[in-house]
Formats: C-alpha cells, sequence, structure tokens
C-alpha cells in the first residue's frame, strides 16, 4: 500500500531539522534526498523553454522548465526549502560561500524594486567576522560605510541608506546586539543578521524584525568542516533579488554541496545543543584559571546585559572568546601545545578548533577598529566540538601551563 504524502506541520526546530525539504519521498519512492548533478537539462518545448528563462531570470523560485543548473537546481532547491523552514522564512537562497551571501545581499539592496535609485549607503555594527568587515572597508563594491555601535544605528540611517549589518553573537568577541530594538533604529532600512553562531536552533532573526537572515552554511549547517556555502532566509520579494544576483553573478553553491547540506540539517539540533553544553563547561573552567584575563561567552555572568538569552536565543552557543596574559607569544604557545584541538580557522564542526582572530580571521580589520572592539593580541577564539568536556579541558589546561 502506498502511504500519500501529507506534509506535517512542524512544531518544533528538532522536527523540522528532520522531515524539512523531505515530505514528498513517499510520492518519490525514496529515503534519502536525490542529487540532481545536471549542468543543462533538456527542453521539452521551445515555447515553455523561453517562458521558463524569462521566469527564472527575473528571480522566480522554480519555472516548468530547469533550463541551466545556474538557474535551478533541484538538489540546491531542497536544501533552500529546508532551511527557510527552519527560519520560519518564505525563501531562502543558498551561495557558493557565506561572503558571496553577503555579496549578494548588498548587490540586492543597493538595487532595490527595479526602477529605483540605487543607495549607495551602508551602516555596519562592529565587530563582524573579518572577511565581512573587510568587504565593506575595501571600497570593491563602492559602498559608503558607516560603522556604529548599536546604540547609534537610527542616528546613521539616512534615505539612501540600502542595509543595516549586525552580527550576533559576534565573531568572534561574542558581544550580542537586541534584534528587535536594531530593526526599529534601522526602519525603514532593511536589517540583515548574520546568525552563523547562533543557527536557526538558539536564534531566529526574522521574528524580531530582521528582513534578511545570513550564514555561511560552511559552519554549523554544514557541520562537518567538509562544505563551503552560505545562505540568506528571508522575503519572497528578496529571494527573488537575490536569486538574480545569483544567476547574474555565478555565486552558485554546488548541487553535492547541498546535498551535504541538507543531510547535516537533521544532526543540527543536537550538534549544536551539545556543543553548548561542552562550552559552557569550559567556559566556567576558563574563567577560573589563573592564566586567563578575561572570558567572553554569553552563560557567564554579566555577559547578557540586555537579557537576551530566552528572549531572542534559546541558548549561549558554543563558541568561547578568551584573553591570555602575554599576548601574541602566549597565545602562540597555546596554539602549539594544543594536541585534540586543532588550531585551525573556521568553526561549528565536530571537532573543537581554536585560533587567534588579531592574526588570522580579523587580520584585515584595521588595527584601532580590532583594538576598539577587544580584539587583542592574547585574544584566541575557540570553538567546542562534540568531544566529552573532560577531554578538552585536559588539553586545554595543559596548553594554558605551556603559555
Ligand atoms: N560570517 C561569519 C560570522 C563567519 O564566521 C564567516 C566565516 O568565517 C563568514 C560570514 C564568511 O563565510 P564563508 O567563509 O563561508 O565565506
Amino acid at each position: 500500500m502506498k502511504r500519500a504524502d501529507n506534509p506535517p506541520a512542524f512544531r518544533s526546530v528538532a522536527t523540522t531539522a528532520v522531515h524539512a525539504g523531505r515530505t514528498d519521498f513517499q510520492t518519490l519512492g525514496v529515503h534519502a534526498p536525490p542529487l540532481d548533478l545536471s549542468t543543462t537539462y533538456p527542453i521539452p518545448e521551445l515555447g515553455e523553454a523561453v517562458e521558463s528563462l524569462e521566469l527564472l531570470a527575473a528571480g522566480a523560485a522554480a519555472a516548468p522548465s530547469p533550463i541551466y543548473s545556474r538557474l535551478y537546481n533541484p538538489t540546491v532547491a531542497r536544501f533552500e526549502g529546508a532551511l527557510a523552514a527552519l527560519e520560519g522564512a518564505e525563501a531562502a537562497v543558498a551561495f557558493g560561500s557565506g561572503m558571496a551571501a553577503l555579496t549578494a545581499a548588498l548587490l540586492a539592496a543597493r538595487a532595490g524594486e527595479p526602477g529605483a535609485t540605487p543607495r549607495q549607503h551602508v551602516v555596519a555594527v562592529r565587530p563582524l567576522y573579518g572577511g565581512s568587515d573587510h568587504l565593506l572597508t575595501s571600497g570593491l563594491l563602492g559602498f559608503d560605510v558607516d560603522f556604529v555601535r548599536p546604540e547609534e544605528i537610527g542616528a546613521a540611517v539616512r534615505p539612501e541608506t540600502a542595509l543595516v549589518i549586525v552580527e550576533t553573537p559576534a565573531n568572534p568577541t561574542l558581544d550580542l546586539v537586541d534584534l528587535a530594538a536594531a530593526a526599529r533604529a534601522a526602519a525603514p532600512a532593511p536589517l540583515l543578521v548574520d546568525s552563523t553562531f547562533a543557527t536557526p536552533v538558539l536564534q531566529r532573526p526574522l521574528a524580531h524584525g530582521a528582513a534578511l537572515v545570513l550564514h555561511s552554511a560552511t559552519k554549523f549547517l554544514g557541520g562537518h568542516g567538509d562544505v563551503l556555502a552560505g545562505a540568506i532566509a528571508t522575503s519572497e520579494a528578496w529571494a527573488a533579488r537575490l536569486r538574480q544576483v545569483r544567476i547574474l553573478t555565478g555565486a552558485v553553491l554546488h548541487p553535492l554541496a547541498a546535498f551535504l547540506l541538507h543531510r547535516s540539517l537533521p544532526t543540527l539540533p543536537a550538534r549544536v545543543r551539545l556543543a553548548q553544553e561542552g562550552a559552557t563547561i569550559l567556559a566556567a573552567r576558563l574563567a577560573a584559571h589563573p592564566k586567563v584575563v578575561a572570558v567572553r561567552h554569553p552563560s557567564l555572568p554579566g555577559q547578557d546585559p540586555l537579557g537576551l538569552l530566552g528572549r531572542q536565543m534559546d541558548g549561549p552557543g558554543s563558541l568561547i572568546a578568551f584573553e591570555v596574559a602575554g599576548g601574541f607569544a602566549a597565545a602562540s604557545r597555546i596554539l602549539g601545545a594544543v594536541r585534540l584541538l586543532t588550531p585551525a580557522v573556521s568553526l561549528g564542526s565536530t571537532d573543537s578548533l581554536i585560533q587567534h582572530p588579531a592574526g588570522l580571521t580579523h587580520h584585515v580589520v584595521a588595527p584601532e577598529a580590532r583594538a576598539a572592539t577587544g580584539i587583542g593580541e592574547g585574544l584566541l577564539r575557540l570553538s567546542v566540538g562534540l568531544e566529552d568536556p573532560d577531554d578538552l579541558w585536559a588539553d586545554l589546561a595543559a596548553a594554558l601551563e605551556a603559555a
């Protein structure tokens, strides 16, 4: 007997993560998502193909004929649908990396509605991931950028502001931004939230007034250190513009990467919560260690001054930043001494990674901006993985002795 597809109403992040993008499996007669690697598709009939081409070029989510994989790919679309469900968004658009996603958002925001005057101004709250900061300061895209504190957003927004950008929790300092307040201050300019550190398991920014949620899907969404990807969850109107940018710039996600991302979503809530448990234990132990000058993790006393845990975030996450006495030399000795932790950039993988933001991920940020946002030479960023926290602590404690 064949059971009819009956898309259920998902009540929780955990159920959505397992089932989103899979509700047509009964009809297809499969138990794993199909992977479509075609770069081109046979044209059934020329008139229909022309109509499809026009639809896709205008940013439609799908069309009768896919035509060409830069315009539409069913495996990528399936992952996008699942991510949109997790973020509570109308749509999601996937890109070849987080940086490609941010670039597409900036280009789409500048162009605005068809026929609108381009808007060249951006307001950004620091700290941001070093690459995002560098994209804005490089002048490459020609924006006029004001970097502000969260409480200065309202005063910085102008009629020609294309986008307000915040990252929360911020990379690498774990600063938290009140999204509802930021969205109110930004209006009518749209708010883009880089929610990479939180994932949709811990934070869903669209519910707090954001227009766009960006993920470096390379991190927790992929979760295994083997996929480079980016994604934006948003309204269908924004998604259409983002798809147009993606088609024009070619910043597409490879379908194999989309397949791996979709395969990783069911374990996302479990991974995020387990890593968070370990991070909370390690943050408390680091805070009590004599060689550690300061620790940043939202679970620690005084580190959520706006009371965002529970209101905006369902947990503190698994990234920790900590400052060691002795600056660059001490930080360097710790990176050289760890055995279980891997000294490497990136985050959100099954294994724990530790890196030096001032020298690596945020080296491209102007030294004054690094100093002003607390990215010192003795700061290390730890992405806690799924290992036993006692094993991680034994490694960290031994490395701290070496410092
Ligand atoms: N946003 C954040 C918070 C990041 O940490 C990163 C990368 O580390 C990016 C964006 C850029 O993502 P990608 O490396 O996938 O281009």
